[in-house]
């Protein structure tokens, strides 16, 4: 079977080609050695089967992101019986940059004009037989949207397929070409594609260079006589200029726009005018992912319980919506408001699920099962699995707001308006995409890093992802605020939670401008990027993708959560002579004896052995939570609600009264401290995240680094959770942390120092 490559820039339409060319064939999976998608499908829509291969979109072929050698090495090493070029036609001449690098190569090409619908629409023409002429290949007009020309497209590939072509180059009459000609001829028995292996020499390709060391040789001695007016002896800018020479000269004519046209603004320039504005770019913004977060996360969708409204309006006969007492209970919303679109998800599903354990936990009981049995699979089993269903609706939600911003255009915008402000930390504007999306889920956002083209860089951002509190810390967060109130009878719920998110952003940002100044200091790629134009997303690519991390999700995190949950229940469950324990005595089963060992480990934390009568004998509850939120965060809040009934004497456990009362009766009978809840809330926030988000983390962080990573996440969480506990509780160490912070600063600064001077004597010496 003959293989078809799809090569082309971002957002030229690669991927929706490629689905509409592959259907249901299609799989994902990652290009060897690095962590970029690579998806393979089988054709069927042409005259003969063919195999199609979707390679990561470039605007060069140059050596410096992943996504470029990539798709070089691959045509050069896999050799591909045919490329299609992917052209996107509303923006003819930087895709064609592209095109003349393709040309190059001994490979056939054969360009597909695509967006043609779009094209129409603007009224502009595009002249393809007139640029099938000047290009020297096949050229297609399709649309991968609605699928016109497609078929012809495959067709003409196949037929591409079968004639040997040898590479052009549109340098032939420029300055270099000359020297071209010359490296070329040498390198002729050494290698396929001659001429795009000597331009890449002439213009001071490392990688490359590395690989022919005598052509290079040869190379240099040509370049040493070689001086240019303007552009001296820096070749890659001469070549670059001359190809946009040669593109306005002779591909640009093929465009007519429409009459009357020109001086008017395109849709996407006035929607940037707006999205993109100086000032009001990054409030829009905001307000943006408000209104997202919003949408996914809030109790109080329409606003009515903070006016007030709600409560004194509901009455009985708003009673509907709560379902009071049933596995639906607050479906659509409570006293305090009405659900958004997510919660109301989040709750079918929770109420499904619940409804199915009750179920199985009842049947099991009714036909005599053992207790331990029923345990296992109803709290155990169930419990542990559906505990992350439940969080599901609310992460594809986000990711469906999110996929649509990046496809309509927009994200790329952000990118680029954040990328002044994250410059200073010493990351580029890409590195923010990966960040936000850690607030719905660690592990889609860390392989989300794969956009950032410096490791060094991608190493720091994968690090500080896990400080934007996902989904799954979030009833943490509030499970936590709740009981405070109630313990304490003072506070603000909503007021603790936002604190919380803002201290791991702050924490987060502040480990990046350390790292990016110490162990990891690297140069930043300059931020070239083109901005698409806008346009509506596909309905079936987003759902493709939308099925596609939605399968990823379940299976990481599944195998892991059933695994482990097992694990625990049975240690929490049993004692050490593997005697059965029922939830009341769960003080005295493995987990417990292994927490009370670990508990002295939090005593600086404030939920830790010593400090008051209390927390010395019940503590391990503390301990325990944390370690199991290992496994997944969920665990947390889970493990306190069935701990609460081992240490808190005549506590039921009551499902429905939810993890807030478990954790206000725990506050009360431990004795734990306000400062110490708040430090454990950060601790978990910042600590080593669930395995999930660690499987991750050691498959997308380059050799070597997990190992650093972990200590990071424990050195940071405990130093930071240290700080706000002992600051809190007794105000005066504010001294002494402040002294260790100005000790770092300055240990930093003359670090950097020290090696600016090593750097420049070095250089000295050169
Ligand atoms: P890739 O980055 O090259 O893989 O590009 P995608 O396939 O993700 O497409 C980027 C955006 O362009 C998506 O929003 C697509 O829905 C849209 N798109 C792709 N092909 C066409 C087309 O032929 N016409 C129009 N109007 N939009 C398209
Ligand atoms: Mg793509």
């Amino acid at each position: 079977m003959i293989t078809i490559a799809l090569a082309g820039n971002p957002n030229c339409g690669k991927t929706t080609l490629f689905n509409s060319l592959t259907g249901a064939t299609a799989h994902v999976g990652n290009w060897p050695g690095v962590t970029v998608d690579k998806r393979e499908g089988t054709c069927k829509k042409g005259s003969q089967p063919v195999s199609v291969v979707d390679l990561p979109g470039i605007y060069s072929l140059s050596p410096y992101t992943p996504e470029e050698v990539i798709a070089r090495n691959f045509i050069l090493d896999s050799k591909p019986d045919c490329v299609i070029d992917v052209v996107d036609s509303t923006n003819l001449e930087r895709n064609l940059y592209l095109t003349t690098q393709f040309l190059e190569m001994d490979v056939p090409v054969v360009v597909a004009l695509n967006m043609t619908d779009e094209l129409d629409k603007r009224g502009d023409k595009i002249d393809a037989k007139y640029l099938e002429e000047v290009l020297e290949v096949p050229v297609v007009r399709i649309s991968a949207f609605t699928g016109y020309g497609i078929k012809d497209l495959i067709n003409r590939a196949i037929a591409a397929s079968s004639r040997k072509r040898r590479g052009i180059s549109v340098l032939a009459s420029t300055a270099v070409s000359d020297m071209i000609a010359k490296v070329a001829e040498r390198m002729n028995d050494e290698t396929e594609s001659p001429v795009f292996h000597a331009i890449k020499l002439i213009e001071g390709d490392s990688v490359e260079r590395e690989v022919h060391k005598k052509s290079t040789a040869y190379a240099d001695e040509l370049l040493a006589d070689f001086d240019d007016e303007v552009f001296g002896k820096d070749i890659e800018a001469l070549v670059a200029n001359e190809r946009y020479n040669y593109i306005t000269a002779h591909y640009s004519p093929a465009l007519k726009k429409k009459e009357g046209d020109n001086k008017k603004l395109t849709k996407s320039e006035r929607i940037d005018r707006v999205l993109t504005h100086k000032i009001w770019g990054i409030p829009i913004f905001a307000l943006i992912m408000f209104v997202i977060f919003h949408l996914t996360f809030s109790e109080d969708f329409l606003f009515l319980g903070a006016m007030g409204a709600f409560g004194k309006y509901r009455g009985d006969e708003a009673q509907w919506i709560c379902f009071e007492g049933s596995y639906f209970e607050g479906l659509f919303g409570s006293s305090d408001g009405i659900n958004s679109p997510g919660v109301i998800l989040a709750n079918l599903v929770n109420g499904l699920t619940g409804m199915i354990q009750g179920g199985v936990t009842d049947g099991l009981t009714s036909i005599g099962t053992a207790e331990w049995a029923v345990g296992l699979v109803g709290d155990g089993i169930l419990g542990g699995l559906f505990a992350v269903i439940g969080f599901l609706p609310q992460i594809l939600l986000l990711f469906l707001f999110f996929s649509i911003l990046e496809d309509s255009g927009y994200m790329a915008r952000v990118a680029f308006i954040l990328d002044r402000i994250f410059r200073r930390l010493g990351l580029s504007g890409r590195a923010f995409m990966p960040m936000i999306m850690g607030f719905g889920c660690s592990v889609p956002a860390m392989i989300n890093t794969r956009t950032l083209a410096d490791e060094r860089e991608r190493t720091a951002t994968i690090r500080v992802i896990p400080f934007f509190s996902c989904g799954a810390k979030l009833p943490i967060l509030t499970a936590i605020a709740g009981g405070m109130i109630g313990a304490f009878g003072v506070g603000d719920a909503g007021l603790i939670t936002f604190l919380m998110y803002f201290v791991g952003l702050v924490v987060a940002l502040a480990s990046v401008l350390v790292m990016r100044n110490t162990t990891l200091r690297g140069t930043l790629t300059p931020f070239i990027m083109e901005l698409p134009e806008y346009r509506a997303p596909g309905f079936k690519s987003t759902m493709l993708l939308l099925w596609d991390k939605c399968k990823h999700f379940i299976k990481k995190a599944f195998t892991i959560i059933l695994a482990s949950t097992i694990i625990i229940w049975f240690i929490s469950h049993f004692g050490w002579k593997w005697n059965y324990l029922p939830d009341e005595r769960m003080g005295e089963s493995i987990l417990a004896s292994l927490g009370s060992l670990i508990q002295p480990l939090f005593t600086p934390l404030g939920f830790g052995a010593q400090l008051t009568d209390g927390l010395a004998g019940a503590g391990w509850v503390f301990a325990v939570a944390a370690i199991t939120g290992l496994v997944a965060k969920e665990n947390v809040i889970a493990t306190f609600g069935t701990l609460a009934a081992a240490v808190v004497t005549g506590f039921v456990a009551d499902e429905a009264l939810g993890g807030v009362d478990a954790v206000t009766k725990l506050i009360g009978v431990t004795g734990i401290s306000g400062a110490g809840c708040i430090a454990f809330i950060l601790f978990n926030m910042l600590t080593i995240p669930c395995f999930a988000a660690c499987a991750t983390a050691k498959s997308e962080l380059p050799k070597g680094k997990f190992k650093w990573t972990l200590l990071f996440w424990v050195v940071t969480s405990y130093s930071v959770a240290a700080m706000v506990y002992t600051v809190g509780a007794f105000v005066w160490p504010i001294a002494i942390w402040a002294v260790v912070i100005a000790a770092a600063v300055a240990g930093i600064i003359l670090f950097n120092i020290k090696a600016k001077k090593k750097a420049k004597a070095k250089e000295i010496k050169a």
